[in-house]
């Protein structure tokens, strides 16, 4: 295992030296649009974890700041002629900070929310039974709004409504399919447990359809991504660890995921950030990374065909690409889905592969900044003339409630699955 006094930007110096400063990566880096300083995009990140990594620098909260304007995006990694891999780059360096100066409170307190599975359950059930003395429902949506405004939240964002029951809760563990059939361990995510318990719902209709069994493992946790954030890999191990153990007790053929993000962790992120340094978990984080698919690339391996209710009126919806997605490679298949169901006409918007701003914890670190970056979205969206934008990923679903309802625009905003299993044949 790697030594604790370990700095983790050595695991990286080669890439660091790697980059030759030519700034191609300022293209389409929505922190550096939305800051525009140097320190923003990644050349500046670069050259900032270097002085990091060689201690002359004071770490103070500027440079803290600084390494937390980034949505780990991947669209500089995309971008550099030299292959510098930036976003491992940040995630190295916001480790190496919180190791050598401690996790921020935010983070910290982050963490142990994150860790405890039954803390998050009560405090979503408290969240979903005093929500109405907190928010106001916004007229004519699903979305709710601080009557007052409280730290890291204000009061002019919209937020989805709390579930009263999470979605793990309202299933049993397994539900049997047909003989021959696969058999899929879904991998929830807070957001689908918690918030978005329809689009939980939604895949698993479609999955029963497809006549497969499907596996909701009790115990399963937080992937652990939001920790990445502030640097505490101890507790994305931690997460990795106890999530392994508790897919591991089921023989399946695919793991799947209605979360971009979670679906990130499982397939690149725990064997790159945790698999890489801990070599009695690498082959057991390889082999669950090899069956972590996307909702979308299984449903279209499966060869997916839902039917048109009759009568309904035809749907315009457009399609935007969660960043975990795009840079996994899973760009055709939500597409290929949307365009074969009936009743479906799917139009592109301008710049859909483009990050809608939400980053995981930057929208609540930087949400002035995470909205301004979703302006061109929403725009890119409202011109398209939709009635719907899906997405793949929940954390995309409400940076795009929110930027919508913030531009007066009552475009309806769906997971994909959603939109697939409203037009299942009952
Ligand atoms: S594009 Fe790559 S090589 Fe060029 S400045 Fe950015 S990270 Fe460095
Ligand atoms: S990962 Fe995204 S936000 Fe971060 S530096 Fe690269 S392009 Fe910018």
């Amino acid at each position: 295992m790697e030594q604790l006094n370990t700095d983790p930007l050595k695991r990286v110096e080669e890439q660091l030296k790697k980059c030759v400063k030519c700034g191609a990566c300022r293209q389409n880096c929505p922190a550096f649009n939305a800051f525009q300083r140097e320190p923003a995009v990644a050349r500046g990140k670069i050259a900032l974890a270097q002085h990091i990594m060689t201690d002359d620098i004071e770490l103070d909260d500027q440079t803290y700041l600084a390494m937390s304007k980034c949505l780990l995006c991947g669209s500089c990694v995309e971008k550099c002629p030299n292959d510098v891999p930036t976003d491992e780059i940040v995630i190295a360096a916001r480790e190496s900070l919180a190791k050598k100066r401690g996790l921020t409170t935010f983070h910290s307190a982050v963490g142990q929310v994150i860790k405890n599975r039954t803390r998050m359950k009560m405090g979503a059930k408290m969240a979903s039974l005093f929500g109405p003395l907190f928010f106001k429902k916004v007229p004519e949506s699903s979305g709710l709004r601080l009557r007052f405004p409280m730290p890291f939240i204000g009061n002019k964002r919209f937020i989805p409504q709390i579930a009263a029951e999470s979605l793990i809760d309202r299933y049993p563990e397994v539900i049997s399919g047909e003989p021959g059939k696969p058999r899929i361990a879904f991998f929830v995510g807070c957001m689908t447990n918690f918030v978005y318990t329809d689009v939980g719902e939604a895949a698993i209709a479609l999955f029963r359809h497809l006549g497969c069994t499907i596996i909701i493992p009790k115990g399963q946790q937080c992937c652990g991504l939001p920790g990445m954030s502030g640097g505490d890999i101890a507790t994305v191990r931690e997460l990795a660890e106890r999530n392994l153990e508790e897919f591991e007790k089921y023989e399946v053929d695919y793991i799947i995921s209605v979360c971009a993000t979670c679906g990130g962790a499982l397939h690149r992120l725990y064997p790159l950030v945790v698999g890489k340094r801990n070599p009695e978990l690498r082959d057991r984080l390889e082999a669950l990374a090899k069956k972590a698919v996307d909702v979308s690339q299984l449903l279209r391996e499966l060869g997916l065909e839902p039917s048109e209710t009759a009568g309904e009126k035809k749907l315009r919806v457009t399609y935007h690409d969660p960043c975990h997605l795009r840079t996994s490679g899973v760009r055709k298949q939500p597409r290929e889905l949307l365009k074969g169901t009936p009743g479906v006409e799917l139009v592109e918007m301008d710049g859909a592969d483009k990050c809608c701003g939400m980053g995981g914890t930057f929208n609540v670190y930087h949400y002035d900044s995470s909205m301004s970056i979703n302006d061109s979205k929403s725009e890119a969206i409202i011109s398209t003339g939709a009635d719907v934008v899906a997405t793949g990923c929940p954390g995309c679903m409400m940076q795009l409630s929110d930027g919508l309802k913030q531009h007066g625009s009552n475009i309806k905003v769906m997971h994909t699955v959603q939109l697939l299993a409203s037009k299942l044949k009952q």
